[in-house]
This record gives structure tokens, sequence and C-alpha cells, in this order.
């Protein structure tokens, strides 16, 4: 194996538009995403580490890089900006990471479809400065839009920002084409339309190197940022669902728990030991909101438009976020991700009185298979693998369905299931399996 490290790294110091890196340092960095939010993860994924980190900057040392894995057989796990919290990049088997931050070309935006096409390596907040100037924005953004890539984005998160109003990554409708490396003998360039794009969309880069994404996107909302807090959680929860069905367009509906809210940091509206709901809605929902929530006997706070350069919003304290600003004041704090039953207060009731504070809620609007929905992130005191292993399968008993973040296979963190279209593409695109080995569960069952 060191034999052919070696000489597959002798052969790559020769390719044009290649950095290579090869400290310890930068292996263990390059090695490593957010997987330590879930302890069983840490034990997991700890020691797992790159031979080479490659960061090509261009399409042509894409390909090269390509050709040389296939022909060592070397393992290839792609990495956009590292931000996932499953280990999706971490090379499970050593080999080749390759960075994708060198592709951060804006290729084209059409005025007529308002389509972007951008390369993997792009930010979301580049992408979306971009889209502004045109009068547009992205449907979606994950809530670290600042530092993740699209390309990672795509192949690795599943919605956020906007999944209020939007739904998910893999809902028709988003992921209009890619550019595809695939890892044959030969390497191919492909073009991808919508349909044939499906099968890479959220395959943590098992199935080909995505080079160039197109996206749709959506006209540019100053959004306004309103704190609404409510003294009883059913009051919140119930609030929460009737912004999110009203007449009114949002942007992001997020709840937290009284015991979220006094860890928050300061600048996000008045201090309170309230349940907080989040609000990001165009200008002509304000009053809406207002009048909703005074009726209920809520206190509303309007802070006003987003200021997207600070990064003081309140987007900055949704989804994943606030399990990292919790994470902060105490890192025995980690997560699940479900989508709640309805009605939705049943079963958090039933899990409050029996996890009590070990388990704080965290819920956020959604729109799932063209229902509104709320989803949730609840903060869980992490008490060891059974007690959360427990905690899962009750949520399953109790009728919710659950994106596991505690496992490391496509299949394991979604709905369990294999996608035979992302099966086959693997086949067809990295007929050898040397692309992030591991990770497609229906792939392992297929040659083991
Ligand atoms: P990486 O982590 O680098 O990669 C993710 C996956 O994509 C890997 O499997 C990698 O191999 C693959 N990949 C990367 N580039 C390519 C490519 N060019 N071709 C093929 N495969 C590729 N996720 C959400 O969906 N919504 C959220 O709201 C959200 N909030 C978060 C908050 C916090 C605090 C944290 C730590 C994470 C959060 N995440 C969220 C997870 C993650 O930040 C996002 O999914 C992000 O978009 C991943 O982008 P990345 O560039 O960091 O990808």
């Amino acid at each position: 194996n060191t034999e052919k490290v070696e000489l597959l790294l002798s052969e790559l110091k020769s390719v044009p538009d290649l950095e290579i890196y090869q400290k310890t340092s930068d292996l263990k960095r390059f090695s490593k995403d957010f997987f330590d939010y879930s302890p069983i993860l840490i034990d997991e994924l700890k020691d797992c580490l790159a031979d080479i980190v490659v960061r090509p900057l261009s399409v042509d040392a894409i390909i090269v890089v390509a050709q040389m894995c296939n022909k060592y057989s070397t393992p290839l796990t792609l990495r956009g900006s590292g931000t996932g919290n499953y280990g999706q990049c971490v090379p499970l088997n050593g080999g080749l990471v390759m960075v994708m931050s060198g592709l951060r070309k804006i290729r084209n935006f059409d005025s007529k479809s308002g389509e972007i096409t951008v390369e993997s390596g792009c930010l979301l907040r580049d992408i979306n400065d971009e889209l502004i100037k045109h009068g547009r924005q992205l449907r979606l953004l994950p809530s670290t839009w600042r530092s993740a890539s699209i390309g990672g984005f795509i192949a690795g998160g599943s919605g956020g920002i906007g999944s209020v109003r939007w739904g998910f990554l893999r809902d028709p409708g988003h992921l209009q084409a890619l550019e595809v490396i695939t890892t044959e003998d030969s390497p191919r360039k492909l073009e991808l339309n919508a349909n044939n794009s499906e099968a890479l969309n959220h395959a943590y880069g098992t199935n080909g190197i995505i080079t160039a994404l197109t996206l749709t996107t959506a006209p540019y909302v100053e959004w306004q940022q309103i704190v609404v807090d409510c003294f009883d959680l059913d009051q919140a929860v119930d609030l929460l669902s009737k912004f999110s069905c009203a007449a009114l367009e949002l942007y992001l509906g997020t709840l937290l728990e009284k015991e979220i809210v006094t860890c928050l940091p300061s600048g996000f509206g008045k201090p309170s030991s309230k349940h907080r709901i989040l609000l990001l809605v165009s200008p002509d929902g304000v009053s809406t909101i207002e009048r909703l929530a005074k009726s209920a006997g809520a206190d509303f706070d309007d802070l006003g438009p987003e200021n997207l350069k600070a990064g003081t919003g309140l987007r900055e304290l949704s989804w994943n976020h606030t399990t990292l600003h919790m994470r902060g004041i105490d890192p025995n704090w980690t997560y699940l991700q479900m989508l709640l039953p309805q009605p939705e207060l049943e079963m958090m009731k039933k899990l409050k009185s029996e996890w009590g504070s070990n388990l704080l809620w965290h819920l956020e609007c959604v729109r799932q298979n063209g229902v509104q929905r709320l989803a949730s992130l609840p903060l869980v005191k992490w008490q060891g693998e059974e007690a959360m292993n427990q905690l899962i399968s009750q949520c399953r008993d109790l009728g919710a369905v659950i994106f596991n973040p505690h496992t490391i296979t496509v299949e394991d963190g979604g709905l369990g299931v294999i996608d035979s279209d992302q099966v086959q593409a693997k086949s067809n695109f990295d007929p050898k399996g040397i692309l992030n080995p591991g990770k497609l569960k229906g792939w392992n069952l297929k040659v083991n």
C-alpha cells in the first residue's frame, strides 16, 4: 500500500494545476469534518486519515487525478469545505482526499430562467452575493452558508434556510444539471440533465465527481427578522404552525425551547426566559405575523431587515447552528433530526416528561412533499450510545421519521432505504468503487 501511495504521489507531482499537501497536520485537518457533534461517530472516525491531500485548480487536473486513482485503485474522497456532520468527507480507508475549493467560477446566470451555473467549490455565500446583483437569491441554504460549498451542499446536505417554502434539496426542481467527472479507466466529463443528476444528489460523492452545477433560484426578498416570545410551549408550537400555513412568505420559521433561548449569544432580540420563535418574513407579511402573535398574547419584536454582511442575523441561530451554540456552552450536547408526527405536541410532551432537561426542543418549519410540517433537531444531553438508541426507537414508536446523524452511510442518515439509481450510477461512473468507499450501503451490499 505504501509503495502504491509513493508511486501515485510521484506521478501527481507532475500534474499541472494541482496543489499537494503531505504534512501530517494537513492530512489530519483535511480528514475531518464536524462529526464530533456525535460521540458515536467520534469513536468510529477519529483515526481515519488520508495518505495524500490534493487541491486541483482546474477540471483538467481533476480528470488526471481521477485517472491516476483508478490506475492505482486508490480510494478518492471529495471534500468541499468539510462542514458536514456525519463524516461524509472523511476517508474511511485512507487514500486521496481531493479538496474542491479551487473550482470557484460562477460560469453563467441565465436572466430568463433565473438559473445559475457554478463550479462545485463555490461558496454558497458567494453564489448568493452574485444572485443578489441580478435580483435573485438561493432558494435553500444550510446555516453554514458562509463557509460551505455548493458541491458539498448538494452531495452531503439536505435543506435548511428556505425549506419552509422550498422543501428539500432532493425535491425535483432545485438541481437542473450537473457536470461530472467519472473515475473509469478513461475518465469522462459528462453533462447530466436534471433527470440523470438525481442519482448524484445527496450521494456523498460516492458516484461521481461534481465539477459544476446548474440550480434554480428565487426572486430576491429583503427578509425581515421577527422574534415572537411565548410563555407556553403549546402556544409557541401552535403559533409556529399558524405562521407556517398563513398566506405569507417565510424563509425561516424556528422555535427554540426557553432553556435554549437563555443560552443564546446576545444581540438576537431582547433577553427572555420564554420560548422563542425566529422568523424571516417578506416585508408584506410582517403585519400579519404581528397580528397573529398579539392575538395569541405573545410578545412581538421586529428586528428589521437582515444584514447579510454582518453575519449576526437570526439565520445564524437556526438549523444546526442552534446545536453549535449549545455545544459551545456544554460539549455534552448532541442532537437528533426528525420529522415530527402530527399532532406534534403529543409526542413532544411524552418525551419531555421522560427525558426532562436532557432533551430540549428545537423545531424548524419545513415543506415536506408539498405539505407544511414541523421538523425537529432536538438537543440531547449525551448519556451514552444505549440511551441515544433508546431515544431513537422511542421517537420512531411515537411516529417520528428519524434522519439519524450518528451514522456514516447515505442510507442510514436518510430513510434507511437503498436507492438503486444511486447504486447504478456508481456502477456506471465509478466501476472500481474508489469514490468515498464505505459510505453507500447499497454498493457495499452489492460488492460484498
Ligand atoms: P463537505 O462536508 O466538504 O462534503 C459533504 C459531502 O459532499 C461529502 O460526502 C463530500 O464527499 C461530498 N462532496 C463535496 N464536494 C463534492 C463534489 N464536488 N462532488 C461530489 N461530492 C462532493 N446541512 C444542511 O443540509 N442544512 C443545514 O442547515 C446545516 N446546518 C449546519 C450547521 C452546522 C453548525 C454544521 C457544522 C453543519 C451543518 N450542515 C447543514 C451540514 C453542512 O454544513 C452542509 O450540508 C454543507 O452544505 C456541506 O458543505 P461542505 O462544502 O462543507 O461539504
